[in-house]
């Protein structure tokens, strides 16, 4: 076998020593002579002694730091598991021990400063020195009555400003400064095409006017090189890019600006995105369908994953294609005029979800429904209003977000007809991905449908674009105040070509606990979740519904994920590689974040 050339392998071996000192008697097992098999058994029973620790009498050891380590040597227990290695096709006590002896097999990747950091954090987990604690015990601990409570209150308010702070950095589209600068940039776009403020009320106007190539967008708005190159790229490669003159008026008027980032990268394509895709379509790659829709669709445009509620999909376009977008690879173009199913297909769906009369939940969705005419969506919601087990109608639309005027009054009371309070509700379930996206527009569209007694719901993706600290937090904040609950909040799905928009699964879960925390009970209403490709939603606030099973070279976490319907049926477990948390954080830390902020998100897992 041929291994690493000597000055490398000393390099590699000095490192991760360096890391295991923290934990010697590890160390030392690595460092003998054994045979790995050896090896193994003697860290598993040096993880459960220290395990055992963990549930006895140590009155010097703060609660919570006995926690960390908890999590951790359950960790590092997943990670010396064989069914583990053989799941993610790589065997991480194999790899420790050729790193810490200096034999590492030149057919292995060399370890990265990602890796490294994984061990360096997941030892500081079992030797208890995360160091992510301050170094005082609160104040308020070592009192009682009322000067406790003052000691508290003052700690509390410290933790709520800290937040505030954080939601103050990230521009509202409500703000007064961000309003004016849109009507100006309403202006320019509607002198550019020569149009009346009646007409940019009008939806119809907006979808004629889509803006679909890079001279029109950068005739309109400053744009940067690269963006400018992508933009062309998917021109040519035919990629669907499109952008409605409303939502071009949400971006500012200039490539550099610290405010819309979240809404440039909603729909303006990076190169990579773009020769991803067409390279994939040239393969006749079918992996685009990352949801396996294909496989979980039981009779054309309706999509099926759990007992009572199915997804029908009318049409397959949208004013605008966001480009993390699940369904690109059904997309064929923007506003696409032959991308309404037709209405046999339609009503051939709608009978089978009445013949399978336990589907009492109807999600509608698409692409957009609401770029049908109003008469196709009274009719859809007419034939579904029909079957008698339908409970709920869930409409699943980004018009509010992209095109706020398609929300006539008309269309709010078509929808608010067929909801009748005690027999069938209907809901909107909108995605809005930033608070720079909340404008009086949208709001206003939200609003028609709250006072026709609709409920109107949103699912968040978290990308790297959302995912600064309390970014998704100002949004929750402003969204419950314009009349939108926070439903979902979805992990970026591990579609290659979209891999600059995610986000660790560890971030997500830090996020959560440490920062839509801190909101009332009424504005942290959302879940965080998993779409398991094939399986459905995995709720990832639950421990017991995944686990970290290895790291690779590169950093990347490697976890096992468990289908919504565990102890009910024996279906498959899902392996995801995820993405690597150095270089998450190496990114904010260009972007001008700073890495302190984030430095508890080594102990998520
Ligand atoms: S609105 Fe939904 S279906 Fe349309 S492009 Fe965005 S994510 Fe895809």
């Amino acid at each position: 076998m041929k291994y690493y050339r000597v000055e490398k392998q000393e390099e590699f071996s000095r490192r991760t020593l360096r890391i295991l000192n923290m934990v010697p008697d590890i160390r030392d097992i690595l460092c003998t002579k054994q045979g790995l098999e050896a090896k193994r058994n003697k860290i598993r029973a040096t993880l459960n002694a220290i395990m055992a620790n963990t549930y006895d009498e140590t009155p010097d050891i703060p609660s919570l730091e006995w926690v960390l380590t908890h999590d951790a040597i359950v960790a590092w227990r997943n990670l010396f598991s064989k069914r583990n290695a053989s799941l993610a096709k790589f065997n991480f006590p194999a790899y420790l021990n050729g790193l810490a002896n200096g034999r590492l097999p030149a057919d292995q990747d060399p370890p990265s400063s990602g890796f490294f950091a994984e061990l360096d954090h997941l030892v500081r987990g079992i030797a208890q020195c995360t160091r992510i604690y301050p170094e005082q015990i609160p104040a308020f601990l070592k009192h009682k009555g009322q000067k406790a409570a003052r000691l508290r209150s003052a700690d509390l308010s410290r933790m709520a400003k800290t937040g505030r702070r954080f939601m103050e950095r990230y521009a509202s589209g409500l703000d007064a400064g961000v309003i004016r600068r849109r009507s100006r940039n309403k202006l320019r776009i509607l002198k550019k095409f020569n149009a009346t403020e009646l007409e940019w009320n009008n939806w119809s106007w907006h979808c004629r006017h889509i803006i679909r190539n890079a001279d029109t967008l950068a005739s309109l708005v400053r744009i940067s090189d690269d963006e400018f190159q992508a933009v062309k790229a998917a021109e040519v490669a035919k990629v669907p890019f499109g952008i409605t003159p409303y939502y071009l008026a949400l971006l500012d008027n200039r490539p550099d600006s610290p405010h819309d980032r979240a809404v440039r990268a909603q729909v303006i394509p990076s190169l990579k995105y773009v020769q991803s895709i067409s390279e994939s379509r040239h393969q006749g790659c079918t992996s685009m369908d990352f949801m396996l829709e294909n496989d979980t669709s039981p009779i054309e445009a309706v999509t099926r994953r759990y007992p009572n509620v199915v997804i029908l999909k009318p049409v397959l376009t949208c004013p605008q294609i966001c480009v993390y977008c699940q369904r690109n690879w059904q997309i064929e173009d923007v506003h696409s005029k032959t991308a309404a199913v037709s209405t046999k297909v339609v009503n051939r769906a709608i009978d089978w979800i009445a013949k399978n009369r336990e589907i009492n939940e109807v999600l509608i969705t698409g692409g957009d429904p609401f770029l049908l005419s109003n008469s196709r969506i009274e009719h859809l919601l007419r034939r579904l209003s029909a079957n008698r087990n339908i409970l709920r109608i869930r409409i699943g639309t980004r018009t509010p977000v992209t095109l706020p005027q398609r929300i006539t009054d008309a269309l709010a009371k078509i929808v608010s007809r067929h909801h009748i309070p005690g027999k069938r509700e209907v809901v909107i379930v909108t995605h809005f991905e930033h608070h720079y996206e909340i404008t009086p527009e949208s709001m206003e569209a939200v609003q028609k449908f709250r006072r026709s007694g609709i409920n109107v719901y949103n699912q968040l993706v978290y990308t790297f674009y959302n995912s600064r600290k309390f970014e998704a937090a100002a949004l929750r904040q402003k969204l419950r105040l314009v009349g939108v609950t926070p439903y979902y909040t979805f992990n970026t799905k591990g579609k290659d070509e979209t891999d600059d928009f995610r986000v660790p699964i560890a971030r997500l879960l830090q996020e959560q606990k440490e920062e839509a925390r801190l909101l009332p009970g009424t504005v942290r209403t959302d879940e965080a979740v998993f779409n398991v490709p094939g399986l459905g939603k995995n709720y990832l606030d639950a421990s017991q519904h995944h686990n970290i099973i290895s790291i690779l070279p590169d950093g990347r976490r490697i976890y096992e994920f468990h289908p919504w319907e565990k102890k009910l049926a024996l279906v498959d477990t899902y392996v995801y590689t995820d993405v690597s948390i150095h270089q998450y954080l190496k990114r904010l830390k260009a972007a001008g974040e700073n890495g302190r902020n984030y430095r508890s998100i080594w102990y998520y897992y």
